[in-house]
């Protein structure tokens, strides 16, 4: 991995993403015949305003079987953006963090997107803020610019490409093979990750997710200990050293497929425990463990749950349908400028 330390963040992402770690505010669990009042009150709304939900895996699994349960869908960044630009509804409700409001509002720009709340976003998103990006660009015009969906709208702006942990080794891959250098932004594991899978010339900007960042191999090595016929499954948002003991390495979706074909009984899974709810659906006869986060030099701030994800909650879900709060817009130009980028994308994810 090469990084270009004179073009970094002039701000530590790490101090960045603190300022917004502030503001993170969780509801408390609800008792459950509210659960059971709330859920109705959405499911109707749902239905007056045309509205949909599209949720993300890291989500409450009491929002993701209310998105199920009403037509909406439970899925990757990648597969909530396609269903949102392809579904009738007037209205997205899109449960997640705010890059993904944003990425369904510049593909369905006819249609509404609420989120409930506009606080949720992410350590990667808020550690690569634009201008710095678009400097750091600047200074290298010969590489291919390369973002992970984890971004603002105005750092898409400026890429040349939009991916998702699903297709970003195929993609890095196809430009590779095309004789093009890259400009990676801005998760440094995942950017590692492609580059041992492809071998590109890669730069890298210097974010990180604050999630998986803390599963760590001696954890999990010793779980494995203790549990030897099981699997490890790995998303590689992880450090290297957690993506090395790994069985499998994929995206939310992949290693959800993974758990359905893998022959263990039992899996370690580094990942968002949010996973746990959809996983557990697909493979409900396996054991399903949460990676552990210790180990030396853990500081747990997360646990293997993101504090943003954590953000949305069947109250704010409801306030938003009730009061078309959370609303996302995108400026024009901005829009513009990324839809490019994310077609892109959805367009190399159907031909390949
Ligand atoms: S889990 Fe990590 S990458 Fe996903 S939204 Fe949270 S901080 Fe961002």
């Amino acid at each position: 991995m090469r990084q270009d330390q004179n073009s970094l963040s002039m701000q530590e992402p790490s101090a960045l993403v603190q300022e917004y770690l502030n503001k993170v505010s969780i509801e408390e669990p609800l008792p459950a015949d509210q659960v059971v009042s709330i859920s109705q009150q959405v499911k109707q709304l749902l239905i007056e305003k045309n509205a949909v939900i599209v949720a993300h895996y890291y989500t409450d699994p009491l929002i993701q079987a209310l998105a199920e349960e009403t037509g909406g869908v439970v899925a990757d960044s990648l597969e909530m953006a396609r269903f949102g630009s392809k579904h009738s509804a007037d209205t997205l409700i899109v449960a997640g963090v705010k890059f993904m409001g944003e990425t369904a509002k510049i593909l369905t720009p006819n249609k509404t997107v609420l989120m409930p709340t506009l606080e949720a976003t992410c350590s990667l998103d808020v550690g690569c803020p634009a201008d710095e990006f678009t400097a750091f660009c600047d200074q290298h015009p010969d590489r291919t610019v390369v973002v992970y969906a984890n971004t603002s709208a105005k750092v898409k702006a400026r890429a040349d490409w939009v991916v998702t942990s699903s297709i970003a080794v195929d993609v890095v891959d196809h430009l590779d093979a095309l004789g093009e250098k890259i400009i990676w932004a801005p998760d440094k594991y995942l950017g590692a990750y492609v580059e041992q899978q492809t071998g590109a010339d890669m730069l890298m900007w210097n974010g990180s997710c604050i999630v998986h960042e803390e599963f760590k191999a001696k954890g999990i090595t010793d779980l494995k200990e203790v549990h030897k016929d099981c699997a490890i499954l790995v998303h590689p948002e992880s450090p290297q050293s957690v993506v090395e003991i790994a069985d499998v390495v994929g995206s939310t979706s992949q290693l959800i497929a993974a758990a359905k074909t893998l022959p263990q009984q039992r899996l370690i899974v580094a990942t968002d425990q949010g996973i746990f709810y959809k996983m557990q659906q697909a493979v409900p006869d396996k054991e399903l463990l949460i990676a552990p986060t210790g180990g030396s030099g853990a500081t747990c701030r997360s646990c293997a749950n993101c504090p943003w994800m954590g953000m949305n909650s069947l109250q704010n879900l409801l306030q938003c349908l009730q009061q078309g709060s959370g609303e996302i817009t995108v400026d024009a130009e901005v829009a513009k400028l990324a839809t490019t980028a994310l077609d892109r994308m959805m367009n190399f994810k159907l031909a390949n």
